[in-house]
């Protein structure tokens, strides 16, 4: 039983009839190997610690199976020995730019210009994270003192917060964006609507700071305490108090990095409850689909 055999079992009906076609096209992929539908992903690194990446390969045998049947990876300098950015379908872009470094600036330039979707992955790329500390004067690159997140330099399609996001969430958002790009219309329509909270992320950029936090869910009453959001905090301008964050608006840089991490803040009663168990459902039919071969 496939990948999208699964999800199909377990979603509504409208996503049932989605997802039939996308199975008949996985099988059919899986029959006339090197397969022609596959989408390309490129990882671009920027300047991080290579976490992402590493959360990236934690999905193990899932990862070899979406790389076997969904995703050519066409472009990683870890992992595939391919010197100039290519034209991708789906850029995944770890770490934040540095000004200094020209080759860094043209990159993010050129892997815009070449890709149908950017995702900035992991909060280096979409907020700076650590790296907005930089203030330069290390042993190897000394001049290396400003670096901002990606979104500052060029348009970005989706935002996967997270230091380092979470292995399930960075594959996710690999089949839905096969789905985005090779279903049909209602299989477009179903992976649309998985990644529209982290778009609307992307959308939101770098503007957040903690008082939107506090509108958008402390105040909603949405907020569970799980103490995320003063994790993320890189000037540790939130602390618990009684459970509940509470923010130091004096030393608030407003990078949006709170507001990206915490797991309420892009609740959607809409698409939340279609997608509760899409973990589970993918990692299940990834399973399946290694005995199966
Ligand atoms: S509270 Fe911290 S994480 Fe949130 S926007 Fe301000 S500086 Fe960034
Ligand atoms: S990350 Fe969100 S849910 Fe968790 S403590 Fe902060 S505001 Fe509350």
């Amino acid at each position: 039983m496939g990948l999208l055999n699964s999800i199909e079992k377990t979603m509504g009906k409208e996503a049932k009839l989605a997802l039939v076609a996308m199975e008949n096209k996985a099988e059919a992929t899986k029959e006339k190997k090197p397969v022609t539908n596959k989408i390309k992903i490129g990882h671009v690194h920027m300047s991080g610690c290579t976490g992402c990446l590493v959360s990236l390969a934690d999905n193990n045998l899932g990862l070899i199976k979406i790389l076997d049947d969904y995703a050519d990876l066409v472009y990683c300098l870890t992992l595939a020995d391919v010197r100039h950015i290519p034209e991708m379908d789906v850029a995944l872009v770890e770490g934040s730019v540095c000004l200094q470094d020209h080759e860094s600036v043209e990159d993010i330039k050129e892997t815009r210009k070449k890709s149908k979707i950017v995702v900035a992955l992991g909060s280096c790329a979409c907020y700076g994270n650590i790296t907005r500390f930089s203030r330069g004067g290390q042993h190897n690159q000394p001049q290396h003192e400003s670096y901002l997140p990606i979104g500052d330099l060029i348009d970005v399609d989706v935002y996967i917060p997270g230091c380092p996001p979470s292995p399930e969430l960075i594959r996710n958002v690999a089949v839905m964006a096969y789905l985005l790009l090779e279903g049909n219309e209602e299989q477009k329509e179903l992976a649309g609507k998985y990644l529209k909270p982290l778009m609307d992320l992307a959308k939101r950029g770098t503007s957040g700071c903690f008082c939107d936090l506090m509108y958008d869910v402390i105040n909603q009453g949405l907020c569970m305490g799980c103490g995320t959001c003063a994790a993320s905090c890189p000037v540790h301008a939130i602390t618990l108090e009684f459970g509940k964050p509470q923010g130091e608006r004096d030393l608030c840089i407003k990078c949006g990095s709170c507001y990206g991490a915490c797991p309420r803040s892009f609740f959607n009663l809409d698409v939340i409850p279609e997608f509760e168990n899409i973990n589970e459902i993918i990692a299940n039919a990834l399973k399946e689909g290694e005995s199966d071969d």
